[in-house]
């Protein structure tokens, strides 16, 4: 079977192996590093499906344990100490071993079966997966757009996770660590992963399904963003070049260690935006601002009424 990633295979010679392959690639004009080897990987393969299945496990499985590695490796470090945010709270290695394996073992079995639909759900939607990619702007507008409506999704869906029966047979899984650490990012029952995973994957999915313009390698670099968005927030750790220091929207480790640490408040995943309108910042000070501002809106209420 040969791939369907490039519409012209006449200037190629008869390749078996990976290298030879990507030789047939090099030569064709104007295409990037990343097209060859995305194009390499499709034709290698021959069967598209399973490409783009294999593709988005390997991007999740490499970039999910490969970003919480440092993490690991820093909470070993006694330099590091001073800028954990919690601490007094470092993880045992016990605590992360344990939360590894769950980890792991989610991922083979909830991945397992959904991702052999992602290609078949693609084609129908008309995402495409051929090189050349889109151009730079696009890809960045399209990253900027899904960021946007994630924080939006997980915002809403992580506060009704908060709620009652929600929190004590669902989202309790997830607050086990009151003082997070990288590899905790997914750490979560089920339901939970299905349906804040539905933010991070459906978003584009509806996106395109709008649009009619989406490629698959803007998917794959959106979840890597995603990934470290979400393991950086995890990490326990605050420095002076932290992200949110130069853009104060921006929630980061600052804003998701004071939610696990306090239970409440705090429910949105990139930016802090939802939480600063909707008055749901967490932490001692948010909840002395809070009720300061109660205070004066009582006395005011009060003049008022004399
Ligand atoms: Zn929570
Ligand atoms: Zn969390």
């Amino acid at each position: 079977m040969v791939s369907h990633v490039f519409h012209d295979y006449s200037s190629f010679e008869n390749a078996t192996t990976v290298a030879g392959v990507f030789q047939n690639f090099n030569k064709l004009p104007n295409l990037s590093l990343a097209e060859k080897i995305w194009g390499s990987i499709y034709y290698y393969i021959g069967n598209d499906l399973f490409a783009t299945g294999c593709i988005f496990f390997f991007v999740h499985e490499v970039v999910y344990f490969g970003r919480s590695l440092p993490w690991f490796i820093i909470d070993r470090i006694p330099f590091f100490n001073k800028y954990k945010i919690q601490d007094t709270k470092l993880p045992s290695s016990q605590e992360q071993w344990e939360c590894f394996k769950s980890v792991f073992i989610h991922h083979f079995v909830l991945e397992a079966f959904p991702i052999w639909f992602f290609h078949p759900l693609c084609q129908y939607i008309g995402i495409s997966y051929e090189i050349p990619f889109p151009t730079y702007k696009t890809m960045a507008l399209q990253l900027a757009v899904f960021f946007v409506l994630e924080d939006t999704w997980h915002y809403w869906f992580h506060r009704a996770l908060h709620y009652g029966v929600f929190y004590k047979y669902i989202h309790k899984q997830h607050h086990r660590y009151a003082a997070p650490f990288g590899l905790a990012a997914e750490y979560a029952h089920p339901v939970e992963v299905f349906l804040l995973g539905l933010g991070t994957v459906g978003i584009p999915i509806v996106w395109c399904y709008f649009t009619r313009d989406l490629h698959l390698f803007t998917i794959c670099v959106w979840i890597t963003l995603r990934l470290f968005q979400a393991i950086d927030s995890h990490s326990g750790y605050e420095f002076p070049w932290s992200l949110h220091n130069f853009l104060p929207f921006w929630a980061g480790a600052d804003h998701h260690d004071l939610h696990h640490h306090y239970f409440v408040g705090g429910y949105a995943s990139s930016f802090r935006w939802w939480d600063y309108l909707l008055d749901t910042e967490a932490g001692p000070e948010a909840k002395a601002h809070r009720e300061a501002r109660m205070k004066l809106k009582a006395e005011a209420a009060q003049k008022k009424s004399i």
